[in-house]
């Protein structure tokens, strides 16, 4: 089976290189010149653990290819993937704009019959105006050719995409007809060997299906992190309240866990863009706008509870920041909470003093220059008045705190993910504070 896949980010290149595996045989277009010339030259445009290994296998089986030829690379293909981004436009909703052009691209290329798969996160109604651009191209130019189309939301993870996608909890599609199902069925075949269903479904269900998982998500993780905040004026400890309601098999131990907010290129933006749909049918998702509202609250916590600690005097004090990726294993900082709380801290006078394992090349094309790009997690807190932790990479987790405690001009530690333990720290001499546990203030 031959098949393209328009855009190369985070999930076109994944699903590309995962289709390769299976023998298929894939091209992956983007019009991102620089990106395309650099995997072909083996150089991977993105931080996620496994993905080079698989590329390069299947780049050098011939089974993928590189393209910024849309026209060229789809002429001959069964199945096209739209993987191209649908980042919010002003008003929060899903900007529709490179899906469209990649359809009406579609529509001036293809020769003869395709499906069309939307796998970018769309809302209820994009496929029908997938087919409507593809249709009027097709009509333009006079061809009569046979084209379907169909959603395929993709759930793969950021910093596991790869044996997520080769082992999916579960595959949407949403068809219109047999003949798209049997062939999206062979397709995906190898992948739900594991016994995981694929589900099929009408096309609006499996458009909203994208958006409901990651709004539950979202809201698990705003209703922990408002839990956490009374947890902290009540004197409770909110890791024992997370594990007394998680053995209830019916919540659930999984995504319970308070911090700092969520990011990332997903959460964000398509809570917002569900909010926006709803809104459109005259609906209020009450719920969502809560979670949306608590999740921009949590996101300054961190930088309240340094503000107190220094009694409103931040001015010349030196702040390290551990983590600016949006989660550990990836180098995505889109919507990263560690973005928001570097801007107070600047603003309010302090110097900041950064590091993160895989995301300081990204981070150095949006944080301003007056951030101290540390080489190390030590380099980062030299001479530093307090460190904050935010994003729970593993080599954080079991810091020198002993060696760092001579680097360090005052011990202070503030925990934005609660991983360490807080008598420890107290007891080498640092004042340590954390989301919604008992030391937390
Ligand atoms: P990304 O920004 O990493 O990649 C998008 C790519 O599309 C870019 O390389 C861009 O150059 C390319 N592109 C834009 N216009 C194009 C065009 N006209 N022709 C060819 N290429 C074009 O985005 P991503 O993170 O891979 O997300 C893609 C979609 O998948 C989004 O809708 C997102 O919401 C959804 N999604 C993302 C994730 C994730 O974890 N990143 C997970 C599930 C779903």
């Amino acid at each position: 089976m031959k098949i393209a896949v328009i855009g190369t980010g985070y999930v076109g290149l994944v699903t590309g290189a995962c289709l390769a595996e299976t023998g298929a045989d894939v091209i992956c277009v983007d019009v991102n010149e620089i990106k395309i010339e650099r995997l072909k030259k083996g150089i991977i445009p993105i931080y996620e653990p496994g993905l080079d290994e698989i590329v390069e296998r299947n780049y050098k089986g011939g089974r993928l290819q590189f393209s910024t030829s849309l026209r060229e690379s789809v002429r001959e293909c069964s199945v096209i993937f739209i993987a191209v981004g649908t980042p919010p436009g002003e008003d929060g909703s899903a900007d529709l704009r490179h899906v469209l052009q990649v359809a009406r691209e579609i529509g001036a290329s293809i020769t003869g019959y395709t499906i069309v798969v939307t796998k970018s996160t769309v809302p209820v109604g994009t496929s029908a105006k997938v087919k409507a651009a593809i249709q009027l191209e097709l009509e333009q130019r006079d061809a009569a050719v046979e084209f379907e189309v169909a959603s395929n939301p993709e759930f793969l993870k950021e910093g596991s995409a790869i044996d997520d996608f080769l082992r999916p909890d579960r595959i949407v599609i949403g068809t219109e007809s047999d003949r798209a199902r049997e062939i999206l069925q062979k397709l995906y075949h190898p992948f739900v060997l594991n016994g995981h269903p694929l589900l099929f479904m009408d096309i609006p269900s499996a458009e909203l299906t994208k958006y409901a998982a990651n709004s539950m998500l979202a809201t698990k993780i705003s209703f922990m992190n408002d839990i956490a905040n009374l947890c902290e004026l009540l004197g409770a400890d909110v890791d024992a309240v997370r594990k007394g309601i998680g053995s209830d098999p019916r919540i659930g131990t999984r995504f319970i866990y308070p911090g700092i907010g969520y990011g990332g290129s997903c959460f964000p933006k398509d809570v917002k863009a569900l909010i926006g749909t709803a809104r459109e049918n005259n609906y209020e998702l009450r719920i969502l706008q809560s979670v949306d509202a608590v999740n921009d609250d949590q996101k300054h916590v961190m930088f309240a509870k340094i503000r107190r600690h220094f009694g409103g005097e931040l001015a010349g004090k030196t702040i390290a920041v551990w983590g600016i990726a949006f989660k550990p294993n990836t180098d995505d900082i889109r919507e990263a909470p560690a973005l928001v709380l570097i801007e107070s801290l600047l603003a309010a006078g302090a110097n900041v003093q950064v590091y993160d394992p895989v995301a300081m090349t990204e981070a150095r094309y949006v944080l301003s220059e007056n951030v101290l790009f540390a080489s190390s997690a030590l380099d980062a807190v030299k001479g530093a008045h307090a460190l904050a932790l935010v994003t729970e990479w593993s080599e954080f987790r079991l810091p020198d705190w002993k060696k760092m405690h001579d680097l360090m001009l005052n011990h202070v530690v503030f925990d934005g993910r609660n991983i360490y333990n807080p008598a420890e720290l107290q007891e080498i001499g640092y004042a340590y504070h954390c989301i919604g546990r008992m030391s937390s203030v």
